[in-house]
C-alpha cells in the first residue's frame, strides 16, 4: 500500500507545531524508517498514520484515497510497540489469534492463520507456552506475529527492539527484514538508532523538530548529506567539522589555505563555511591533496583499529589508524584527505554547498 502525507501539521497546544507541514510519500512495499532524536515527532507522525491522532491540517492518503476520517480499526494496519503488551494468561497461539477473534473469524480458521503467522516468526514450536515462559526476543516475535496475522496492508513498528539486549536486537533485526521482504508489506519503523535505520530501511526520513530534514536512501544520507544536521547525525564516529572561509577558490582555516574542487561546490568568495570530513575518509600521512598537521591528544583502541584524536586548529578531529599504530600523546601526526571526499556547508544556513 502506498502511503502519502500531504502538508500535515499537528499541534497539541496551539503554540508550537509538533509536526510542521510534513510531506512524505512511501511507495507500496517500501520499508521506511523515521529516524531522529527524542521528541522530534516520530511517534506523533506514526499515530496520525494509524488514525489515533488527527492532524490539524493536511491529508493522509492510502493508495490514493484520503483516510483522514477513517477509524483506526478500518485502516488495515498492524502495529508493534516497544512494550510487547501480550496477554499473560493466554498461550502464544491464543495471543497471536486474538485479533482474529475480535474480528469474529471462525475458530478453525483463526487457529490455522495464527499457526501460520507463528511459523513465519519461527515460533511454531512454542505455541502452547505462556508469555512468562518466553525470552524477551520470543515475546517480541509473538507481538510481531500478532501484528501480521490480520494480513495488514501496512506495518508500523515503534521502537520494537529497544527493550532487547544487543545480540537479540541484531537477531530481531534480521527477522524483521526477512519477514518484511517475504510479505512485501509497506513498513514504517520508528527508531532513534541510526544503525537500525541504516540496516533495515530502503529509505530514511531523518527528522528534526517536527520536520523531515532529508528523505533518502541510507547511502545518500551518508555520502551526500543535504545539510550539516544530517552530516552530524549519520555516521559513527561522527563527521569532523571545522569552520573556515572561502577565499577566492580556496578554503582558508586559520592561516592555512586548501584547494577546493570547483566542480563539486558553489564557492562564493568570503563565505563562511564548515568543512566536513568523515573519519573513514582521512588517510594517515600526506598522501592526499588536502593536508593537515595535528597533535595527538588521545589514542583509543577499538580492537580491529585505533581512533586517533588529533588537535588541529584548536579543534579535536578523529581519524582511524591500524591496530598496531603507536605514538606518544602530544606527538605530531600528519594526515590528509582527497578533495572528492570532503563536504562543505554554509555556516549560516547549514546547507550543503554542493
Ligand atoms: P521519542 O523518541 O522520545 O518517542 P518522538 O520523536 O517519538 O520521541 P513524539 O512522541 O512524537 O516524539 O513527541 C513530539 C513532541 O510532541 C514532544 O515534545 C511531546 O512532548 C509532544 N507530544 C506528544 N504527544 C503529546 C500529547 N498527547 N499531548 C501533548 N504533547 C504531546
Amino acid at each position: 500500500m502506498k502511503v502519502e502525507l500531504q502538508n500535515i501539521t499537528k499541534s497539541f497546544d496551539k503554540k508550537t507545531n509538533t509536526i510542521d507541514n510534513m510531506n512524505l510519500t512511501i511507495e507500496d512495499g517500501e520499508f521506511v524508517a523515521l529516524l531522529g532524536p527524542s521528541g522530534c515527532g516520530k511517534t506523533t507522525t506514526m499515530l496520525m498514520i494509524a488514525g489515533i491522532y488527527k492532524p490539524n491540517e493536511g491529508a493522509i492518503y492510502f493508495d490514493g484515497e484520503k483516510v483522514n476520517d477513517l477509524e483506526p480499526k478500518d485502516r488495515e494496519i498492524g502495529m508493534v510497540f516497544q512494550s510487547y503488551a501480550l496477554y499473560p494468561h493466554m498461550t502464544v497461539l491464543n495471543n497471536i489469534a486474538f485479533p482474529l477473534k475480535q474480528q469474529k473469524v471462525p475458530k478453525k480458521e483463526r487457529l490455522e492463520r495464527a499457526k501460520e503467522a507463528a511459523e513465519m516468526v519461527q515460533l511454531g514450536h512454542l505455541l502452547n507456552r505462556k508469555p512468562s515462559e518466553l525470552s524477551g526476543g520470543q515475546q517480541q516475535r509473538v507481538a510481531l506475529a500478532r501484528a501480521i496475522v490480520k494480513r495488514p496492508k501496512l506495518l508500523l513498528l515503534d521502537e520494537p527492539m529497544s527493550n532487547l539486549d544487543a545480540s537479540l536486537r541484531i537477531e530481531m533485526r534480521a527477522e524483521i527484514s526477512r519477514l518484511q521482504k517475504k510479505l512485501g508489506i509497506t513498513t514504517i519503523l520508528i527508531t532513534h538508532d541510526q544503525e537500525e535505520a541504516m540496516t533495515l530501511a530502503d529509505r530514511i526520513a531523518l527528522m528534526k523538530d517536527g520536520r523531515i530534514v532529508q528523505f533518502d536512501t541510507p547511502m545518500n544520507l551518508y555520502n551526500e548529506p543535504d545539510n550539516v544536521y544530517v552530516a552530524k547525525f549519520i555516521g559513527t564516529p561522527p563527521m569532523n567539522l571545522v569552520e573556515g572561509k572561502i577565499m577566492y577558490n580556496k578554503l582558508q582555516i586559520d592561516k592555512q589555505t586548501y584547494p577546493m574542487d570547483k566542480s563539486r561546490f558553489h564557492l562564493e568568495h568570503g563565505k563562511e563555511v564548515i568543512l566536513g570530513m568523515r573519519p573513514y575518509d582521512i588517510q594517515l600521512g600526506w598522501t592526499e591533496e588536502i593536508r593537515f598537521l595535528g597533535k595527538i591528544e588521545l589514542l583509543e583502541s577499538i580492537g580491529h583499529s585505533k581512533i586517533i584524536h588529533a588537535n588541529v586548529f584548536g579543534k579535536r578531529l578523529q581519524l582511524f589508524a591500524k591496530q598496531d599504530f603507536q605514538a606518544e600523546i602530544g606527538a605530531e601526526v600528519r594526515f590528509s584527505v582527497q578533495p572528492a571526499a570532503i563536504h562543505l556547508f554554509d555556516k549560516k544556513t547549514g546547507k550543503s554547498l554542493r
